[in-house]
């Protein structure tokens, strides 16, 4: 592991934080046995232990799910705000990271190009769609949400929890919802809500927002994007193919986003974002609460949240985080970002170059967004997904983390014709989400240790 400067960066901070308090008298903790510092670092030890049974999600060799590591500032800046441990539930229990988080969500609605909106962390992207579902049925009552058969799958859970009908859509061979599958939902009247997937979990594919859009105008209904995992890639115009950067583009016309400070913000987990572009929703949400908001005449994010306690230590970080990397085009943000997309796109090309022929990847053509998914050419698909599945372990061994996914096998047809997701065979599939910066710079490592695991799986 690295040198990690978070410990240093945590001492200084408290030391000013601890100013802060400094004309409180002063108290002793806990005398019990428990506070010894002997026994907290034995139990302590045990967990550090425990701890090692994971993959290596912070290295760059781990390169499989949607795991990116929080930013060390952002890691320091939770610890700090956990020895106050605030409640952004109403500013009675806490009053400066509420402030913090209204101008953290503040700069994620401005990079969206909102400045009128309401919005507001949660602990999740499944909490954060949640909410904007449930806003979508009260203002479409009896009307049926619908989503591409590649939205993230906590949308058909959500909408059965608040009793709304929900349909999937069919996706096109580049796992893009298909509009005109969607039209022949729209002409049956009866859709109040759309869901864009800004980037699906699978694949990173981009619904077509801007197409969405205009059958908005003719058809009249809600349009929801869940931007969980790619919301962010709106600072990269430039690197985005032209399908991706016109949905994109047009981002700031939905009703509602959602985006995941935890997955590409740098954020530790428990750090969604809901916004939406109506503040009146608001009203959705009142409530009167008999024991909260005794102090302050300031709205309470609880007043316009589902949840109750929120970490204020979440919206601290964020703060934080955003400080030092401002959410902007051309920042080092951005960068980052841009990094993770070019070493996808690196990946891909060289599998589809692979001397040895094993790879089948996309017939749709190179990854939309930073994940690379492939298929390991085979007399049968059932012999295929066992290859990826020998892959994915010979990988393992060498320190390399991938991820299988199971996908249509028609993707991989060479015409690449609209599929149904449901009745569609399914094939295992190799899947590598390259979202950490440094995996541009570990390409040639990745590769090397893929193409060897490749070559055993594959001679076993
Ligand atoms: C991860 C993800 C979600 C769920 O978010 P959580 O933070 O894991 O609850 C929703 N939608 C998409 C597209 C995602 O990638």
């Amino acid at each position: 592991m690295p040198h990690d400067p978070v410990p240093a960066l945590i001492s200084r901070a408290t030391e000013l934080l601890e100013a802060e308090f400094a004309a409180l008298p002063a108290f002793e903790t806990n005398p019990s046995p428990s506070f010894e510092p002997e026994a907290m670092a034995h139990v302590l030890e045990a967990a550090a232990h425990r701890l090692g049974d994971n993959y290596p999600y912070f290295h760059p060799l781990y390169a499989g799910q949607m795991l990116k590591p929080p930013h060390p500032v952002a890691r320091a800046a939770y610890a700090l705000a956990m020895s106050i441990n605030p409640n952004n539930h109403a500013l009675d229990g806490g009053r400066a990271s509420s402030e913090m988080e209204i101008e953290a969500v503040h700069e994620i609605a401005g990079m969206f190009g909102w400045t009128e909106y309401l919005g507001h962390l949660t602990s999740s992207g499944t909490m954060a769609n949640l909410e904007a579902l449930w806003v979508s049925g009260l203002l479409a009552p009896g009307k049926r949400i619908v989503g591409s058969e590649q939205a993230h799958y906590t949308h058909q859970r959500i909408s059965a929890v608040l009793k709304v009908d929900y349909s999937g859509i069919l996706v096109d061979g580049h796992g893009r919802m298909s509009m005109e599958a969607l039209e022949v939902e729209l002409r049956k009247g009866d859709v109040g809500t759309v869901v864009a997937t800004l980037g699906t979990t699978a694949i990173g594919a981009v619904d077509p927002l801007d197409q969405i859009l205009a059958l908005r105008a003719r058809y009249g209904f809600r349009v929801h994007v869940d931007g969980a995992y790619g919301g962010y890639f709106c600072l990269i115009p430039e690197s985005l193919d032209e399908p991706a950067r016109l949905a994109y583009a047009s981002i700031d016309q939905a009703d509602s986003i959602v985006v995941d400070p935890h997955k590409h913000g740098l954020q530790p987990y428990g750090c969604g974002c809901v916004l939406f572009r109506d503040p009146a929703v608001g009203r959705f949400y009142k409530h009167d609460s008999p024991y909260t908001y005794f102090t302050s005449k300031r709205l309470h994010l609880g007043e316009i949240s589902l949840e109750c306690s929120r970490a204020g230590a979440a919206a601290v970080a964020l703060w934080t985080t955003q400080k030092l990397l401002p959410l902007v085009p051309g920042g080092e943000f951005a960068r980052g970002l841009a990094k993770g997309l070019a070493a996808a796109l690196e990946l891909d090309r060289r599998l589809r170059l692979d001397k040895a022929g094993r790879f089948e990847p996309l017939t749709a053509g190179a990854p939309e967004l930073d994940i690379v998914v492939w298929k390991l050419k085979a007399g049968t698909l059932e012999r295929a997904s066992q290859l990826a599945q020998e892959a994915f372990e010979a990988c393992a061994t060498r320190d390399l983390h991938l991820a299988l996914v199971q996908l249509p096998h028609s993707w991989f047809a060479p015409d690449g014709h609209v599929v149904n997701g449901v009745e569609a065979t399914l094939v295992t599939c190799l899947r590598s989400v390259l979202m950490k910066p440094e995996h541009e710079a570990w390409l040639d490592r990745i590769w090397e240790r893929l193409s060897a695991a490749c070559a055993d799986a594959v001679e076993k």
